[in-house]
């Protein structure tokens, strides 16, 4: 018997046949789903919380990407652009956040086969079966989801959540646990040589994390200190070193690599403290300033600053899914199929596998979790598997089994590899 033959079907009932496919999110990648279905000729409505495009890149736009043009355009998507006369920016450049809003991701949603099928303003709060609680089963798959908005409730044929995970970040605590809101905690990415440059200049400023946001906020403040003298810039990781920073010769991503590497001068350079081993414990807000405390190799350590940015990572918000029918990870939070090639304990690099709707499938038939928020807590994720992904599942959708069962992608090899619990790949 062939893979194909034991390949789980779509349901398409009679009632399920009349209902769109609900997309959650007009991100990068919701946005490729949508360009998969309208060229496959599918119903689909996305439903996106804020009152435009991309609104999660839009807040980090003053970030460059490390992956090039080439790597960040969707080939469908692509080809329903040039349709229209729109051609590919400098392909071997990568773009920063804002010009990738500009010149794809809004030209994408203003095409009349997507636009129209967008609403705006309709943050998803809960999905379900209509009429049903995730305890019941009798004909739940073939029962329409319900999608709700405060703007109302859409019936939908199949769900694919590509909300992202940029609106959770983690906790600064080492435990994971909620702390303290101040404004002197500031969220990833800030924009410390543009907007936000007030709040920085001349201030002592704890950059807490070990991955590439944090690299990209320690390079502004390095350029920030060079005219606003009295700029104090640490970085403070959990780990004895911030293996997912650190230039490694071997990261196809050359611009990720070269992150690493000028983070790795600045810091034997003296320009910016490093604190290595700091378990955060405690957050407290001081009349002048924000004091971290915990320990460091055993021992109590403290630490306070003007400004704390918290480039800890980020987390999927799993609160609207609680009637579905889920299967993540225990550690990762990623569909169970998924998480032994993206966990980060394991498998620190970010050389994943590509793959599609075989490895998102969940319990509950026809509900995808695609994009960032696929990757739960894991770091890596790269637009070119998210595009994968929706390709894969489009052609599901379509009853393409055989499309929806072949990788179509060759991803870069990024050979940050090393872990505190081994080395991988
Ligand atoms: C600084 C930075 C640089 C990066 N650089 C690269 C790179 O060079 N190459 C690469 O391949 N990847 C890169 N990534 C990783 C990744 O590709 C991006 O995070 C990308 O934006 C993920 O796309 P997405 O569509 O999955 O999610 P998002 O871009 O987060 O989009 C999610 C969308 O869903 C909306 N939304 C959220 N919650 C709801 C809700 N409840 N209801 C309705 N709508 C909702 C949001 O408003 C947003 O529009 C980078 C990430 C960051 C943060």
């Amino acid at each position: 018997m062939s893979t194909l033959t034991l390949t789980p079907r779509p349901r398409v009932t009679d009632r399920l046949a009349t209902l769109p496919v609900a997309i959650i999110g007009a991100g990068p990648v919701g946005l490729a789903a949508a360009a998969h279905l309208a060229d496959r000729g599918i119903a689909f409505t996305v439903l996106e919380a804020a009152s435009g495009p991309a609104a999660a890149v839009e807040k980090w736009g003053h970030t460059r990407l490390f992956s090039a043009w080439r790597e960040v355009v969707d080939p469908v998507a692509r080809r329903l652009l040039e349709a229209t006369g729109w051609t590919l920016p400098a392909e071997g450049r990568a773009p920063t956040g804002s010009e990738l809003v500009d010149d794809y991701l809004r030209p994408l949603a203003e095409l009349p086969e997507i636009a129209v099928h967008i609403r705006y303003g309709a943050r998803v709060t809960g999905i379900a079966r209509e009429g049903m609680d995730r305890t019941r089963s009798a004909d739940r798959e073939n029962t329409p989801f319900l999608v709700r908005t405060p703007k109302g409730e859409l019936l939908a044929r199949a769900v694919l959540d590509a909300s992202g995970t940029y609106d959770s970040p983690n906790s600064l605590l080492s435990t994971g646990l909620p702390t303290i809101d101040d404004a002197r905690i500031s969220h990833a990415l800030p924009d410390v040589v543009g907007r936000e440059r007030d709040r920085f200049a001349g201030r002592h400023t704890v950059v807490v994390g070990a991955g590439h946001s944090a690299a990209n906020t320690l390079i502004s403040l390095v350029r920030l200190q060079r005219d606003a003298p009295g700029t104090r810039i640490t970085w403070l990781i959990r780990n004895a070193s911030a293996v997912r920073v650190s230039s490694s010769a071997d990261d196809g991503l050359v611009g990720r690599a070269q992150l690493g590497a000028r983070v790795d001068r600045y810091v034997e350079a003296g320009t910016v403290e490093k604190i290595d081993s700091f378990e955060i414990d405690r957050v407290e807000a001081l009349p002048d300033g924000i004091r971290l405390s915990g320990t460091r190799r055993g021992d109590l350590a403290t630490v306070t600053a003007d400004v704390v940015v918290n480039a800890t990572g980020f987390r999927p918000d799993l609160a609207p899914l609680r009637e579905i029918r889920t299967d993540l990870d225990a550690v990762v939070e990623a569909p169970r199929l998924l998480a032994p090639l993206i966990d980060p304990n394991v498998h620190s690099c970010g050389t994943v596998e590509p793959h599609g709707f075989r490895e998102l499938t969940h319990p509950e038939h026809g509900f995808f979790v695609v994009g960032m928020k696929s990757y739960g807590r894991a770091p890596t994720f790269l637009l070119a598997t998210g595009y994968e992904q929706v390709r894969s599942i489009a052609a599901w959708l379509a009853g393409d089994l055989a499309s929806a069962s072949r990788v179509e992608l060759n991803l870069p090899a990024t050979g940050v590899c090393a872990t505190d619990a081994g080395g991988c790949c």
